[in-house]
Formats: C-alpha cells, sequence, structure tokens
C-alpha cells in the first residue's frame, strides 16, 4: 500500500489538472476510494491551488488601483502646475511688450525648468522616460540661455544655442536612436540616423556662427575647411559599418578617408593662407599636416592590401 501511496501521490497534480490518461485516472479514484490519507493530499492540492488564484487576483485589483490613483496624482500635479504658470505668463508677456526687457527672476524660473526637466519630467512620464526627458532638458536648456540673452540684450543666443544643441546631439542621439519611441522607426538605419543628426545639428552651428561673426569673410573659409572633417566622419563611419570586407580592410579605409580629408583640408588651409592671415592676424602652416596625411595614405594602402592578401588566404583555404 505505501509503495502504491507513493505512485499516486506523484500522478495527482496531473490528475487534478485532468492532464493524466484515463487508465491512470481509473486507478487513481480507485485507490483514492480506499486512501484516505490521499484522499486528504488532494483535497489540501485543490485548496492550496484556490488560495493562489485568490491572492493573484487580488494583487491584480491593487495593481490596477495604484495604477488610476497615479495617472490621477499626475492629472492634479499637471493642473496645479498650469495653474501656477499663469501670472509668471502674464508678467513675462507685459515685460516683453513694454519693452522693459526680462528681469533676472525669468533667469531663475528657466532655470528651475531645467531642473525640472531631469526630475519631474522622468517622474510623470508613464513611457518613453529616456527620450521625453532628453527632450525636455534640451528644449529647457536652450530657453534657459534665450532668456539670458534677451535679460543681457545680446545677440549671442544665435551662437550659444547651435552649439549647445550640437553638443547635446552629440551626447543622446545614440541614447535616443536606442530607445523608445524612436528605435521602431529607425530599424537597421540607427547609426546613419545618428551619423545625420550630427551633421545637421554641426552644419547649423557652422552657418549660425558665420552669420554672428564678423569679418564675414572668414565664415565661407572657415565652413569649407570644415568640410573636409565632416567627410572624414562620414567616410570612417561608412567604411566600419557599410563596407563588406574583414577589419584590416575597414581599418585601413579609416586611416585612408583621414589622410585624404586632411590633405584636401590642407590644400585649403595652404590655399587662404595669405588671406585669412590678413583676417585673423595668424600664420598659418600646413607642412607638418601634409606629412601626416600622406603617413595616414600609407598605412591605408599598406593595411588594405594586408587584408586582401590575408582574405584571399582564407577564401582559399576555404574552396580547397
Ligand atoms: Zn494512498
Amino acid at each position: 500500500m505505501k509503495y502504491e501511496c507513493d505512485m499516486i501521490s506523484d500522478l495527482l497534480p496531473l490528475y487534478k489538472d485532468g492532464a493524466c490518461s484515463n487508465a491512470s485516472k481509473k486507478i487513481i479514484e480507485e485507490h483514492l476510494a480506499e486512501c484516505p490519507a490521499c484522499g486528504k493530499m488532494l483535497k489540501d492540492m485543490i485548496d492550496s491551488t484556490i488560495d493562489e488564484e485568490l491572492v493573484k487576483e487580488k494583487n491584480e485589483v491593487i495593481d490596477s488601483q495604484a495604477k488610476f490613483f497615479k495617472r490621477k496624482s499626475a492629472l492634479a500635479g499637471s493642473i496645479v502646475g498650469g495653474i501656477f504658470c499663469v501670472p509668471i505668463l502674464v508678467c513675462l508677456i507685459v515685460n516683453l511688450a513694454t519693452g522693459a526687457g526680462l528681469t533676472w527672476f525669468f533667469i531663475v524660473l528657466a532655470a528651475m525648468l531645467v531642473a525640472a526637466s531631469l526630475i519631474i519630467v522622468p517622474l510623470m512620464m508613464p513611457k518613453n522616460k529616456l527620450f521625453t526627458t532628453m527632450t525636455a532638458f534640451t528644449a529647457s536648456v536652450i530657453l534657459l540661455l534665450a532668456v539670458c540673452s534677451i535679460y543681457s540684450r545680446g545677440t549671442w543666443f544665435f551662437i550659444a544655442a547651435p552649439a549647445t544643441l550640437f553638443g547635446l546631439m552629440m551626447l543622446f542621439a545614440p541614447f535616443i536612436a536606442y530607445n523608445k519611441p524612436v528605435k521602431e522607426h529607425l530599424g537597421n538605419h540607427k547609426g546613419l540616423a545618428i551619423m545625420t543628426a550630427y551633421t545637421a545639428t554641426f552644419a547649423l552651428m557652422m552657418v549660425c556662427i558665420g552669420l554672428c561673426t564678423t569679418p564675414k569673410a572668414f565664415f565661407p573659409m572657415a565652413f569649407s575647411i570644415a568640410l573636409p572633417l565632416v567627410a572624414m566622419a562620414w567616410g570612417m563611419f561608412a567604411s566600419i559599418r557599410y563596407l563588406k570586407a574583414n577589419a584590416l580592410v575597414k581599418i585601413g579605409a579609416c586611416f585612408g578617408s583621414a589622410g585624404v580629408c586632411s590633405w584636401l583640408m590642407e590644400g585649403l588651409i595652404e590655399s587662404y593662407g595669405a588671406k585669412a592671415s590678413s583676417l585673423t592676424g595668424v600664420t598659418y602652416s600646413s607642412n607638418s599636416g601634409f606629412a601626416s596625411s600622406i603617413t595616414c595614405i600609407g598605412i591605408a594602402a599598406l593595411l588594405i592590401i594586408l587584408g586582401i592578401i590575408i582574405g584571399l588566404a582564407k577564401g582559399g583555404k576555404k574552396n580547397a
């Protein structure tokens, strides 16, 4: 009997879930009719299952209530915050409309918004926390710059803001591209999107600085000298991301784009040399630059040839 009880107790969980065969079911039922110990075991099993279901149901109710209250408190917080904003907004409009400029109070306020973007935004956002926080932080920093620029009655905002945007983009773009809700839209082109964002904000910064600085003749020179630098970054990105070759060839291609682009840059600096010197009072010399470009191109050629030879040797081995 003891031996049989052990076997039956092994089968009872299956029996309880209705998962055992008809033959086993018959044996178990015959045994249960004679054995009160196994009968009690089955009863305990059924009772504990009911308890588990009750606990689960209770937790679900508590969770949904907690979510409901969280939503309500977020809504109440937004409304209260909105109400506080009204007098501030009125003061802002009056200040600007009367030509009084902005008082230092608005600088403090904008600085508080920067803090709020990092503390309150992630707390209030139910999802896409990283994206909304980074966007809110960027917007509040730009706003702070604008307020300070208006307060000091300067136009430096148009230089500071694009430069800040470029700097923050360097930092945030990878996080934004690899997280919700942007990730889904980019698919396999995250790297391309990040590089495009870098290039666009860099160009914006250069154009804004160019339009705001004097002498005007210096800007086209500075901008065209920066172009090979951008081309170099794209050349390296394309080599690493899209070139279908082994690591040696990829590194070689990176050196190659660095060499060619720095050569172009040195060429531009040299051709602008006298003109740029007369504008800035600095004498430019590019001899050392050309030497490093040639070294880069030499290393590139060496690495690419070595990479191709190794690639061919491996391919040959595979075929043999
Ligand atoms: Zn038994």
